[in-house]
């Protein structure tokens, strides 16, 4: 078994863990960034709202961001009543531009970037704290690998790869899902923003261009609605969402798109940072993608992370640890006030059990925790 000895373990190389890997090679901090074969899915149109740029450029990674987007300048919605509503970015400041992201690119250049650091497998097999020391063993070819280090990061998005290996369960606010497609571009006459989110009695969709060629089209229920399993085929798309104004007009008849689910709840792992390790993006705490917030999450959670652990390494202090923890716990409470406030301004469908339970606070509808959700099927 090859053998490999480091300060920090990083597992996962999405935003989160790659942001956090060159923030660790600027600080000549001595880390391992274990990435994942991708596995392959559906790509999504990801949006970076005005209000993230300032971090990017404090964290100067601005120009890296930008190099692998396109400016957005707002977006419409239906919700909340009949009539479209346009956020329009110029008015904000002091960004008045959105981004949004070729996540392919993106990562394909903070590879680039993290080269010196990366280490490919095949698959996790096991990660284990003992005596102040981070294990965790890896496949690389049906060879096994053993990395042992003085932290290991969580950066594997919702699945909380290696927080369930250490037995950390993960908390589950909502049963949000959702379904994706690919559909031909196309653009709405009396719309400029090329971003679109209405609300409909099972749910909410958003259309959002990939390219010149792609709108990518998100329709996100509750587990178990009554529009659950007909949204699986793109077939019943068309009947799904006749009710609405907008959303029907972006898709394309007599068409066969790839429909794919996922988990899109609101959820944040019961226990975020511990004695050498801790977690970031998705894994720590992730959020209904109504926030548009995500990514913006994962890359403000690698600079925290990236403090902490400096400090952690020079002073051998864990309550920099905690400390980590603690602010990500509350960030997460504000944002589950935020998201209810958002859902009440819906005040349509009073009979829909998915907006009756979208409105109630996010914290009369937590579940038991479990050790992770993302890989029940949908
Ligand atoms: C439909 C939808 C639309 C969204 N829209 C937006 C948006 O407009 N704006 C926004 O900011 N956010 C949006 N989000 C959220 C955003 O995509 C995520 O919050 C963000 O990508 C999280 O980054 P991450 O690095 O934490 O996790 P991920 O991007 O999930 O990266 C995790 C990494 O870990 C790896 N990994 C997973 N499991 C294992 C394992 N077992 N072993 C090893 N490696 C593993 C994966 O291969 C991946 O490389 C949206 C989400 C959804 C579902």
């Amino acid at each position: 078994m090859q053998r490999t000895v480091t300060d920090v373990t990083i597992v996962g190389s999405g935003i989160a863990g790659s942001v956090l890997s060159l923030l660790l090679k600027r600080r000549g901090i001595k880390h391992v960034l274990l990435a994942r074969e991708e596995r392959k899915s559906i790509q999504l149109s990801e949006t970076l709202p005005p209000s993230t740029l300032p971090l990017l450029e404090q964290m100067d990674l601005l120009e890296l961001f930008e190099e692998s987007s396109s400016r957005t300048f707002g977006y419409h919605s239906i919700w909340g009543s009949e009539h479209v509503i346009s956020d329009d970015f110029f008015n904000h400041n002091p960004f008045k531009f959105g981004l949004k992201l070729d996540k392919p690119k993106l990562l394909g250049e903070f590879r680039k970037l993290n080269q010196d650091n990366i280490l490919s497998f095949n698959s996790l097999l096991d990660v284990d704290v003992i005596d102040g020391r981070a294990f965790v063993t890896i496949a690389v070819e049906k060879e096994e690998h053993l990395i042992e280090s003085k932290l290991v990061i969580d950066a594997t998005g919702r699945n909380s790869a290696v927080l369930k290996q250490l037995g950390v369960l993960t908390e589950s606010f909502d049963e949000l899902i959702s379904f994706t497609c690919h559909l031909p571009f196309k653009k709405h006459p009396n719309l400029i923003h090329k971003v679109f989110v209405e609300s409909f009695e099972q749910g909410w969709g958003i259309v959002s261009s990939l390219n010149k060629e792609i709108n990518v089209m998100t329709i996100f229920t509750q587990k178990g609605s009554a529009v659950h399993q007909q949204l699986k085929s793109y077939r019943n798309w068309n009947d799904i969402l006749q009710p609405t104004q907008g959303l029907k007009f972006f898709l394309e008849e007599n068409y066969e798109a790839k429909v794919i689910g996922g988990n899109a709840n609101s959820s944040k792992a019961s226990k975020i940072a511990g004695n050498h390790w801790l977690s970031l993006g998705d894994a720590a705490i992730s959020f209904d993608p109504l926030s548009s917030h995500g990514v913006s999450n994962a890359i403000y959670c690698a600079n925290e992370a990236a403090n902490s652990i400096q400090v952690f390494l020079e002073k051998g202090a864990t309550q920099s640890l905690n400390d980590y923890g603690h602010k990500l716990s509350s960030i997460f409470q504000a944002y589950l006030e935020h998201k209810s406030k958002l859902y009440n301004t819906e005040k349509r469908w009073s009979d829909s059990s998915f907006w009756q339970n979208a409105r109630t606070t996010s914290t009369e509808n937590r579940r038991e925790p479990i050790s992770s959700v993302s890989d029940q099927k949908i």
